[in-house]
């Protein structure tokens, strides 16, 4: 190999990736608590880091059609995830942890799906991760709480980390179950919102533990906001993502997440076939 080769190779194509959704997460809400110091971890990201305010702009604002456009980057015609009332299988190949088990070698990537809830992120058949559920490495999809799943994406970084890259999608309900019962903004939907971001932390440490915070991309965002009055997310559209690294575009859509994870494991998703709507956020 040629040293120009060499230096042709980014090193954006060695690293790994970490997805977190925060579910049912307000822009608003969620920067009155950083404002305020509530959230230590998330600030150590967004302080070295990037915010993004992301937009839904085709289609409902709800966890199973959320999901399923972070998770693939496609509209919900192309993904069969309308509502969370309204969904099928997405087709095969079209998540993301498809599409980089093919583009990058089974052998040279290990893709974990960590969810809190069975039934928006399960993975048995005639839900939208039945197809995802088969070829992703490890998966858990049980209802848990924060605590919970963040010991289970921990224990999984230290455990695919050895073998390789990795991309690895975290869940966490905790602040969408208080915004059903308490609205908004309240007292309850904070404290959740607290205990989320310590999981988050532990994540963050198993990652820095093993030296690998500088080759690993970590994005936090939600699937959609909350009402402070109805408790439902109806209209709940203005979103945001947080990156550990700089430089990425200050505005974007939710349909942009999916091609930037694919970027940053350099993937070339402008050439893949059914093509992407969105474009990566950097
Ligand atoms: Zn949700």
């Amino acid at each position: 190999m040629l040293m120009s080769d060499m230096v042709c190779a980014a090193p954006a194509g060695m690293d790994n990736v970490i997805l977190i959704s925060w579910d049912g997460i307000s822009k608003d809400t969620l920067l009155d608590l950083l404002q305020a110091g509530y959230l230590p971890n998330l600030s150590t990201l967004v302080q070295k880091g990037s915010f993004i305010n992301i937009t839904i702009t085709d289609h409902f604002p709800d966890t199973m059609a959320g999901h399923a456009q972070i998770l693939t980057g496609y509209p919900p015609e192309q993904t069969n995830v309308f509502k969370s009332m309204r969904y099928g299988e997405i087709p095969h190949g079209l998540t993301l942890f498809e599409r980089l088990e093919e583009t990058l070698g089974t052998d040279s990537i290990s893709t974990v799906i960590v969810a809190s809830q069975e039934r928006s992120l399960g993975t048995i058949k005639g839900l939208p991760f039945y197809h995802a559920g088969k070829i992703v490495d490890y998966y858990y999809d049980r209802n848990s709480d924060a605590g919970l799943v963040g010991s289970v994406a921990t224990e999984a970084v230290y455990h695919f980390a050895p073998k390789g890259r990795f991309f690895i999608f975290v869940h966490f309900r905790d602040a969408a179950d208080a915004g059903y019962a308490y609205g908004a903004e309240s007292p309850e939907q904070k404290a959740a919102i607290r205990k989320i971001d310590d999981a988050t932390g532990t994540i963050l440490k198993a990652i820095q533990d093993q030296e690998l915070d500088k080759k690993t991309a970590m994005y936090v965002t939600t699937d959609h906001g909350f009402n402070t009055g109805p408790k439902d997310h109806t209209g709940q559209i203005s979103l945001w993502m947080i990156a550990n690294e700089p430089g990425y575009n200050p505005t974007g859509d939710q349909k942009d997440i999916a091609p930037t994870v694919l970027k940053r494991f350099g993937v070339q998703y402008e050439n893949i076939s059914p093509k992407y709507p969105g474009k990566a956020l950097m």
